[in-house]
């Protein structure tokens, strides 16, 4: 189906956490109602949606009777079993599609598909025992990176393979599950470009940001980021291509890394999220068209809105854990944008809300 969805239409979105709770704030913008499924009770995007459903994402039934009830299914997060999409996509269109779930769920697949568009990537070999680990480092060199395949995030299911370090310790830390060895890219800045592409091929880009990371979290995004002119037109080019490649549909974000060889700046990828994105949330305040309300219109088949910044320059600070308990001087502070994602709890290392800044510099 590619008729454009009218106003009154029903998104269902996968997954009940922040990001899912303003892309159904979004949608509400724009008349649009949104149904959250998730195996949670204690979902944040159930308070800003028409309707939820709690069950399983194994549960097929659940999902014939969410998928019944919608025009069009979205996701908050890759790790979408390719049995649901499956399910899903048989009885209502499913955007991104599988092909983006695949291209993003598997880091040696994910890699894979990059190198196989030209577009640079760390080195990287697939392992899958401790002696295929050996040989990979043997070429690799140390320091180097082991990741899991699937499932891994901020930092979770990697390894840095030191001198002295002992491998097959190492592939056991892990889970001794399939898994990738990259070389160490030894970047001078991270960054990353938050798309999208329409159904009808469309493709529009918000300013390439830079990410400053604490303990591998995303603490802070600043749009746009202090690079060369020419670096941010390669790295949207690489968006796009990854994007047009997938005959992508929605919002998707390109995280790279950016290197200094002989005074040119360099950038490879390193991994792709089909979805909105933390590093686009400065969008929500910043920018005339939010990443929530763009990945809405996309999977819509509606126009994308304009990409252009407000101000001179944008910052966005996640609120990690008890961060979240500064909300009131957040509040009194002037030119800051505060958004909760009302989580009741705040565990360490918890994304609870994030503040947006617009700056006006001379
Ligand atoms: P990832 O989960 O792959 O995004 O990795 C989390 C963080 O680890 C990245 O944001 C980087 O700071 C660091 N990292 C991951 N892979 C590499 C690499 N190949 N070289 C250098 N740093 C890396």
């Amino acid at each position: 189906m590619t008729e454009p969805l009218a106003p009154g239409a029903t998104i269902g979105i996968l997954g009940g956490g922040q990001l899912g709770r303003m892309i159904a704030m979004a949608a509400a913008k724009l008349g649009l109602k949104a149904h959250i499924y998730s195996p949670d009770a204690e979902s944040p995007a159930f308070d800003v949606a028409a309707a939820h459903t709690i069950a399983d994402y194994e549960d097929e039934e659940a999902l014939r009777t969410f998928a019944a009830s919608v025009d069009v299914i979205t996701y908050e997060f890759e790790n979408v079993p390719a049995r649901t999409a499956s399910v899903l996509a048989a009885l209502k269109p499913v955007r991104p599609d599988a092909a983006a779930l695949a291209a993003s769920q598997d880091r040696l697949v994910e890699k894979e598909f990059i190198t196989s568009l030209d577009i640079p990537t760390a080195p990287f070999i697939g392992v899958d025992s401790a002696g295929a680990l050996a040989r990979a480092v043997a070429q690799l060199g140390r320091p180097s990176i082991l990741k899991t395949r699937r499932f891994g995030y901020d930092g979770k299911g990697q390894a840095l393979i030191r001198e002295g370090s002992d491998l097959a310790v190492t592939f056991r830390s892990l889970g001794a599950v399939p898994a990738i060895l990259e070389g160490v890219v030894p970047f001078t800045k991270e960054i990353s470009v938050v798309a999208a592409r329409g159904l009808d091929g469309s493709f529009a880009a918000y300013d390439v940001c830079e990410n400053h990371h604490e303990h591998h979290i995303l603490d802070r995004t600043i749009a746009p980021a202090a690079i060369a002119p020419e670096t941010a037109g390669r790295a949207i080019a690489i968006a796009k291509s990854i994007a047009d490649a997938l005959d992508y549909a929605g919002v998707l974000a390109v995280e790279l890394f950016l290197t200094v060889e002989q005074g040119k700046e360099v950038i490879r990828v390193n991994e792709i999220a089909p979805r909105v994105h933390n590093s686009g949330h400065w969008t929500l305040d910043g920018a005339v068209t939010s990443q929530f309300e763009q990945h809405v219109r996309a999977i819509c088949g509606w126009p994308l809105g304009q990409t252009a910044r407000h101000g001179t320059r944008v910052e966005m600070r996640n609120l990690i854990g008890d961060d979240i308990l500064a909300w009131r001087d957040i509040l009194a502070e002037s030119g800051v944008s505060l958004t909760l994602y009302g989580k009741m709890e705040a565990r360490p290392g918890r994304k609870m809300g994030h503040t947006t800044q617009v700056f006006h510099d001379a």
